[in-house]
């Protein structure tokens, strides 16, 4: 099966991507996408240099893509979204994004304990936390993609009941709602790391897979590309899927965010 379609495309605002807004366009056309999705890391008041764009950014941003997006119309089509976390403090900005852009995706890379940013998860209730952000920001009908759920076996230290509980959050969470969990290639770019339970990738994670292909959960391949010579090279996305080879994963071929994203924000912004 050949994925035609990425939803999870960073460009060089958020500090850590390289390359220019065009090269991604120009790759993905090369490397036979249909439909691509930016998606850069939203701007929000917590500071986090070198993770995320300003303020200042986000409107170029936008007219940057616009432009793309009119440009390549008979190539591919172009979408404007954002990563964004849950943060109860920020919701003013979370609400503006979801109602200008065609599609956001929940990446929550940290998390808001207690009005402060936590980035290592280390501990059960934090991730019984970070669980439950996801959960609240789905149900809400913020997300139309969850992004690298897994990513919190980036920091927990070593496989419990814990991870075993917050893993089935998000999947309900997700099924519910209907919205992909992504199986995300952007956790190979670190190399096998070691921890206590041996060495591995910080994700995708087996036995969070090993659950989502138990619960028939909706998984979207996203290539997290911070690089544009990322599409055309298939290292990425064939060491993803070996990881997970294992497990029967329901991977959707194709998704049209956008409409989805507007039934979401019908629901959030006229009850
Ligand atoms: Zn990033
Ligand atoms: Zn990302």
């Amino acid at each position: 099966m050949k994925i035609k379609y990425n939803y999870h495309t960073h460009t060089k605002r958020c500090g850590h991507a390289i390359g220019n807004d065009e090269d991604y366009v120009i790759n993905a056309i090369k490397a036979g996408y249909k439909i691509l999705g930016f998606s850069d890391h939203a701007p929000y008041i917590i500071p986090k240099k070198g993770e995320r764009m300003n303020y200042e950014q986000y409107d170029e941003y936008i007219s940057s893509i616009k432009e793309l997006k009119e440009k390549y119309k008979d190539d591919i089509e172009i979408l404007i979204g954002v990563e964004l976390e849950y943060y109860p403090s920020q919701m003013e900005d979370l609400l503006r994004y979801r109602k200008e852009l065609d599609y956001c995706i929940l990446g929550q890379h940290e998390q808001e304990i207690n009005g402060r940013s936590n980035y290592n998860l280390s501990k059960p209730y934090e991730l019984l936390e970070y669980a439950d952000s996801i959960e609240k920001a789905c149900d809400m009908g913020l997300a139309d993609i969850v992004a690298h759920p897994d990513i919190f076996m980036f920091s927990y230290p070593k496989w419990d009941k814990y991870c075993t509980q917050a893993t089935e959050t998000i999947i309900d969470a997700c099924k519910r709602n209907n919205i992909p969990f992504e199986l995300n290639c952007g956790g190979i770019k670190y190399g096998k790391l070691i921890y206590k339970d041996g060495d591995r990738y910080a994700y995708p994670n087996k036995k969070v897979f090993e659950i989502v292909a138990n619960k028939k959960c909706p998984v979207i391949l996203g290539h997290d590309t911070h690089d544009p010579s990322h599409f055309l090279n298939e290292y990425w996305v064939n060491t993803t899927l070996e990881i997970v080879k294992d497990y029967d994963l329901n991977i959707i071929e194709s998704y049209n965010i956008k409409e989805e994203a507007n039934k979401r924000k019908e629901k959030l912004f006229n009850k």
